[in-house]
């Protein structure tokens, strides 16, 4: 009698067990949020948004959400960035509504993650946070007045606070991105030297540059109308106790299927969301010799 009824006792037990156990989305549900804010650019963001996205999904941590701006100005924009663990800017238009701003700083200041994408560090010449943010930008008029230009000379990073424009670039060309920082968990693992494939490099970037560290640095050769000097091309910025990864890389979809930059914003997004990256090493990257594209 006594045996039976721990039958029955048991059985719903196992087949509770079991229903928790073989749930298919229980341990796999991604556990980070992501948005990426687009809708002005003077690039192709209808083309680079949902590749951004697809490379966010494909980790298995974020759900992604896009945000697009009205196609000019900016009444009435105003997305929740704090319900989030990652924003990444792949906007370059209007300035935003004063509250949107401030919703924004609060965002980074309170440790919101964030991942300036390419052109997004042309924006906003003018919003002094935002630059902050940003840690270095171009064009927009930007001058010796916003900043120095960062530069890696004979292993040092050099504030260089000579007068001139902040913002150019060559013609576009492959050129190799050598990481200077081996040890911070964005490029720990990741080779030393790798091709990147034929992109514009931006150059001459000015800005505040406060609690900015170089992750990688490229030669911005005068012969295909650069500056002459390393270049810094991936590196992280500290606001409040926001988390900020910045790449120039990425022009458009033809550059955004680079391994290395996959790989690297992958990492990069993940770190500034957590401060951690827990993605495993690609099987597969550029070398120093040679590009590697996906598809
Ligand atoms: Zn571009």
């Amino acid at each position: 009698m006594r045996s039976v009824m721990m039958r029955l006792l048991l059985l719903p037990l196992l087949a509770i067990i079991f229903a928790v156990n073989l749930s298919p989305t229980a341990a796999a549900e991604p556990k980070l949020k992501a948005l990426i804010v687009d809708g002005q650019n003077n690039h192709n963001w209808r083309g680079t948004t949902p590749e951004l996205k697809k490379l966010l999904e494909e980790t298995g941590l974020f759900t992604v959400d896009v945000s697009t701006s009205p196609s000019k100005g900016s009444e009435g924009f105003r997305p929740n960035f704090a319900s989030y663990h990652v924003v990444v800017l792949n906007y370059n238009g209007a300035e935003w509504p004063k509250e949107t701003q401030e919703d924004f700083v609060n965002y980074v200041k309170n440790g919101g993650g964030v991942v300036v994408y390419h052109a997004a560090n042309n924006a906003f010449p003018k919003w002094r946070e935002y630059n902050e943010i940003i840690g270095l930008g171009g064009w927009g008029g930007r001058t010796e007045k916003d900043g120095p230009y960062i530069r890696y000379r004979d292993g040092q990073i050099v504030r260089d606070e000579t007068p001139g424009r902040g913002g150019s670039h060559g013609k576009q060309h492959e050129y190799l991105v050598t990481t200077i920082d081996s040890e911070h968990p964005i490029t720990k693992g990741l080779p030393k030297q790798w091709l990147h494939v034929a992109d514009e490099l931006y150059d001459r970037l000015r800005g505040p540059a406060q609690n900015l560290t170089v992750l990688c640095t490229a030669f911005s050769d005068k012969a295909t109308g650069g500056t002459g000097e390393h270049e810094p091309v991936l590196f992280t910025v500290q606001y409040g106790k926001g988390r900020v990864f910045h790449t120039v890389m990425g022009h458009d979809v033809k550059q955004v299927k680079c391994v290395g930059f996959a790989v690297t914003f992958q990492r990069g997004a993940e770190w500034a969301a957590t401060g951690k990256v827990t993605q495993p090493l690609p099987t597969a990257m550029p070398t120093a010799e040679k590009t590697l594209s996906r598809d």
